[in-house]
């Protein structure tokens, strides 16, 4: 913990807002943390040291990136949000591990950056209290970039974290579950009250934890194609699978086609999509795929 007073508590993040007469953008999702324990906790789950580096998204006017200055090696913080940069500039002069760059993330080159941010090999982490609005698309972008990351602990949206790390045969249970279970071991690690922020959002909050997978738990022929029939057999969650596929493949394949296929894989189409772990939607998806090149 610094020497003076955290930026994460009400009345310094009141006062700071107040100096640079700070007016909230709903749109970016900017809802402040003010509680350090909050933040002690994130940087506990996501295992911070001076050992780690850590790429934030979303700084806002400092709270986290600051104790993640602390506790870790450096920090590399992309905001979106140009007017905050003056104000993390006088935030975090104490702190000479930070960067901020101002940029998109969702438009952002972080592989290219790399080399620059990060000068040594220590491991890097990404940390964050996400903007909800984007949640999804930034975990996404992060997962399909493929960086030698070994972890991200994300503040969002709590539904949104259950839906991440659900089980099957559960309602949370959907083609996102699949497609963060493919590249990560994901687990909700807390659910946070709305009162720790400012102002308060609309939603419960949860810290969600995904430990990146060295290989993907299963061999998918065609990744693009994999993840596009996930999604279509979630695509009416409470039709079954023969009807989500029929719909799905209804240009390509004839009706007993898909009977075949399903049947080769020895999967019952009259399961609904939630039923399917991970491994069996790869087999079914991978058969699939070689009979449309086939035919
Ligand atoms: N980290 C701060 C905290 O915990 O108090 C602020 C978190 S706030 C929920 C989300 C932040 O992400 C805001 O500062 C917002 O301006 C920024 N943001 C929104 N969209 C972004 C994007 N596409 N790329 C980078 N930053 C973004």
């Amino acid at each position: 913990m610094s020497e003076h007073k955290a930026i994460a508590t009400p009345t310094r993040t009141r006062e700071i807002l107040d100096r640079y007469h700070f007016a909230f953008k709903k749109s970016l999702g900017q809802n402040f943390l003010i509680d350090v324990n909050i933040l002690q906790n994130i940087i506990d789950v996501a295992g911070i040291s001076k050992e780690t580096n850590v790429i934030e998204i979303g700084p806002g006017i400092g709270a986290l990136t600051e104790q993640l200055a602390i506790a870790a090696n450096k920090v590399v913080a992309f905001e979106i949000d140009g007017r905050l940069v003056p104000i993390l500039e006088h935030t975090l002069q104490s702190y000479s591990n930070i960067d901020i760059i101002n940029q998109d993330i969702l438009k952002s080159n972080v592989r290219e950056l790399w080399n620059k941010a990060f000068a040594d090999d220590k491991e890097v982490k990404i940390v964050a209290n996400l903007p909800y609005y984007i949640t999804t698309p930034i975990l996404m972008h992060l997962l399909m970039e493929n960086l030698p990351i070994s972890s991200i602990t994300v503040m969002i949206q709590k539904e949104v974290a259950e839906r991440m790390a659900a089980k099957h045969s559960t309602k949370e249970y959907g083609s996102l579950t699949i497609a963060i279970q493919y590249y990560t071991k994901a687990s909700v690690e807390m659910v946070v009250p709305k009162t720790v922020f400012m102002p308060q959002p609309r939603v419960d909050s949860a810290v969600l934890h995904l430990e990146m997978r060295k290989e993907p738990p299963v061999y998918v022929e065609n990744e693009p194609f994999f993840f596009d029939f996930v999604q279509a057999c979630f695509q009416q969650r409470r039709k079954t699978l023969r009807n989500n596929l029929s719909r799905y493949l209804k240009d390509k394949l004839q009706r007993q086609e898909i009977e075949n296929v399903l049947e080769a894989a020895e999967i019952d189409g009259s399961r609904r999509g939630e039923s399917l772990n991970i491994q069996e939607f790869a087999d079914l998806a991978n058969r699939f795929y070689l009979e449309l090149s086939n035919s």
